[in-house]
């Protein structure tokens, strides 16, 4: 008996008795919250079995009101309406979480996805006024201020734009890339330039950063093939090959091919000159080779890396649709069958 209270009155015992507490504590926790995502799980299977289509606005309120399904539950309905392409459905769900959500950080983060999905559907004056209003009480919001600028990019209002680079580098954001693109597509849509104006300071632009390399020359080789084939370097060449690969015969400069050695591989692999007998690149050996040998059934098709964010796209692209990076773009040559019997002209 008196060993028992010994024992009792060890502070190992104490210790003991705290980690077994520790332990069924976390144990009831996890048994909990299993048993609570299982109940989740259930009940948005059988909610989402019950509805081919989203409920109104009134039932679809009570039924969030009621709490039967987590936020987060919630949420993951909307982003999947989201990747369906059902912006509509995912706007109710979105708009309504932030509605009955009175935790601020929350409906910061609903109004956030409710904005997204505005952006991502085209409705970019409803993406603009949520912005605001999540800026309006939270203006140290870096996401909210990006989506900002990409909304008023898309918008072409160029003031507010530049208005929105000002908070993001006080924040620390590194805005340079967005500053020099703004500046660049501002010149391309100004009614008061005129186009042979904006491809000289275009070209000026090129020469001093080494920047914007497929918008410059896209737009370079599409209105004054001249200038671009001037300011064209190696490195713009490999990120413009499908322009350059498409680019009419009349609009070729043959002095310039002949100057640069990625330019010889690229046209005699076109069939346009035979000055180059291999390459390093894959694609354009095996064209040579082929071209050689007496084949023209092969040609090269085109497809867009992004650098940043690694999507691949079927088309170009200045700023990436998925990342919203700028510059990132790289352009991937593909051995094709020839769609039509150019003869190597155009
Ligand atoms: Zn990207």
């Amino acid at each position: 008996m008196n060993g028992f209270f010994i024992e009792f009155r060890d502070p190992l015992f104490g210790i003991i008795v705290f980690f077994a507490l520790i332990f069924i504590i976390a144990f009831v926790s996890y048994w909990w919250g299993r048993l609570r995502s299982k109940e989740d799980h259930r009940y948005l299977e059988r909610f989402l079995r019950s509805i081919k289509k989203l409920p109104a606005r009134t039932q679809l309120r009570s039924e969030i009101g009621s709490n039967a399904v987590s936020h987060g539950s919630w949420l993951l309905i909307a982003e999947s309406y989201v990747q369906n392409g059902d912006f509509e459905s995912a706007v109710e769900i979105y708009q309504t979480l932030s509605e009955l959500q009175h935790e601020p950080h929350r409906k910061r983060e609903t109004l956030f996805l409710l904005a997204q999905t505005y952006f991502r559907a085209g409705f970019l004056e409803r993406c603009e006024t949520i912005l605001l209003k999540i800026l309006g009480r939270f203006p140290r919001t870096p996401q909210a201020l990006k989506l900002l600028l990409f909304t008023y990019e898309r918008m072409q209002a160029f003031d507010k734009a530049f208005s929105v680079l000002e908070p993001l580098d006080e924040l620390g954001d590194d805005i340079e890339a967005d500053r020099r693109y703004l500046e660049t597509v501002r010149l391309l849509k100004n009614p008061d330039v005129d186009i042979k104006t904006r491809c000289e300071r275009l070209s000026e632009r090129y020469r001093r950063d080494r920047a914007l390399t497929y918008l410059t020359f896209e737009y370079l080789f599409r209105h004054d093939p001249e200038r671009a084939w001037r300011t064209l370097d190696e490195s713009a060449a490999r990120t413009v090959t499908d322009i350059l690969w498409l680019l009419p015969k009349e609009h070729l400069n043959l002095d310039i091919i002949a100057s640069i050695g990625y330019l010889r591989q690229l046209y005699s692999a076109k069939g346009i000159v035979n000055l180059a007998q291999n390459s390093s690149e894959f694609e354009l050996d095996v064209l040579i080779k082929l071209r050689s040998g007496g084949y023209r059934g092969a040609d090269l098709q085109f497809e867009y890396l992004c650098s940043h964010c690694k999507q691949i796209f079927p088309f170009s692209f200045h700023r990436c649709p998925q990342c919203h990076a700028i510059d990132s773009i790289v352009t991937e040559s593909v051995l094709g069958k020839e769609q039509y019997e150019t003869g190597n002209t155009f």
